[in-house]
């Protein structure tokens, strides 16, 4: 191959020093960036597809399926799915594992009426209008849990239609959880006999099941499919999840096609033969226990950073056991330069993998330093 012109080469070096820079002020969205991958390099200079299901070999054999198998298998076990009766996929992400389980639930109840909080991640929305579902938006307290009062009118409304909840585990702001035992008291005290709750676990799955908070959403509390992102809390340089669903319901969909020698039974075509290989490999190194302290010192970097807003006199607070610490929205300046998202005047800080203390320690500076201005925080 040809090498880069000396002004090609230029670019790609500025672009790589803005890019390292930017990972140095990265404290606003629920990303790990604490992992080391160098191991698997090699194999980047490998084109690996786990095109179409990953438990039915492909005649396009230069895939990862085996170690996919045993990540699905992996995540099977936290979330504590039937034996025998589960299938899924790593995805590209979060929102692809919500897309694919609402695409489940169609399947079951065509005429289903989606549920959903209005704190749910943008991507929800999208997808039911992609597959043509009806749905209700349902209210939030103001930590941003489901209204469960308001769902049981919703759905008493429209009784005669099978219920379809998705359910937040860790919603995008504030890191709610809904409740699934409150959900499902809302099923039984409205003789809802058609009903399939879905998890949207994409944030606070993974260290949610590690730790066992409460409340509990994995398959024996009642959930259907669960969706989570391989790149938050496990953390990969290519953005990625994991999609598990109850088998018998998965085998409505997907058919043989002769062109891969595979099933057709996930969204994309082609798929990230990649990402399987990083979840593994942190999986494996790290081991449960790796995991769940990965998991604590998370907590405690929360706790840390509520401390710290708190002692300069900024009223900051988190959901109980979140790492998502809520604070009123700085200026512009310090919002761009530390990547915080916001809403609604509230912007966050998520202590995922890799926030560091020294990162916190500089943010808390240069908010004391610029903080001091008149009209600084969006919500006085
Ligand atoms: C991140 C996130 C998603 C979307 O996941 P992606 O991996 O970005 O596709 C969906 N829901 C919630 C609550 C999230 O935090």
């Amino acid at each position: 191959m040809n090498t880069l012109t000396v002004a090609h080469h230029r670019r790609l070096e500025d672009y790589m020093a803005k890019a390292f820079e930017r990972a140095k002020h990265f404290i606003g969205y629920p990303i790990a960036t604490d992992f080391d991958y160098s191991e698997l390099y090699p194999l980047l200079s490998l084109p690996l597809n786990n095109v179409g299901d990953p438990f039915v070999e492909s005649t396009y054999d230069l895939n990862s399926r085996s170690i996919e198998v045993e990540v699905l298998q992996f995540f099977a076990s936290i979330f504590r799915a039937p034996e025998n009766n589960w299938w899924g996929y790593v995805t590209n992400g979060g929102s692809e594992g919500n897309l694919y389980s609402l695409y489940i639930a169609r399947e079951l109840y065509p005429e289903g009426i989606v549920y959903y909080s209005e704190a749910t991640h943008y991507s929800v929305q999208k997808n039911i209008q992609l597959l043509g579902l009806r749905s209700i938006v349902i209210r939030t307290n103001d930590q941003g849990e489901m209204d469960y009062d308001d769902l049981e009118q919703m759905i008493q409304l429209h009784r005669e239609k099978p219920v379809i909840v998705l359910a937040n585990i860790g919603t995008t702001m504030t890191e709610a959880k809904d409740d699934l035992g409150a959900i499902r008291k809302v099923f039984k005290r409205s003789a809802i006999r058609n009903h399939y709750i879905h998890c949207d676990a994409a944030l606070a799955g993974v260290y949610s099941a590690l730790l066992e908070l409460e409340p509990g959403f994995d398959f024996s509390f009642g959930a259907d499919s669960i969706a989570i992102s391989g790149h938050k809390f496990i953390g990969s340089p290519i953005p990625c999840g994991v999609v598990l669903v109850k088998k018998n319901y998965k085998d409505r969909i997907g058919k043989a096609v002769s062109y891969i020698g595979t099933l057709d039974t996930t969204i994309s075509g082609s798929r990230n033969g990649h990402s399987p290989l990083f979840l593994w490999y942190a999986i494996k190194r790290l081991g449960v226990e790796g995991l769940r302290q990965r998991a604590v010192d998370c907590l405690a970097m929360a706790a840390y950073v509520v401390e710290r807003f708190q002692s300069i006199g900024i009223p900051a607070w988190r959901n109980p056991s979140a790492i998502t610490v809520v604070f009123p929205a700085p200026g512009p300046l310090i919002r761009q330069k530390w990547q915080l998202a916001t809403e609604g005047g509230w912007s966050h800080i998520i202590c995922m993998p890799g926030c560091s203390k020294t990162s916190i320690d500089e943010f808390m500076e240069s908010l004391q330093r610029e903080g001091a201005l008149p009209n600084f925080f969006l919500k006085e």
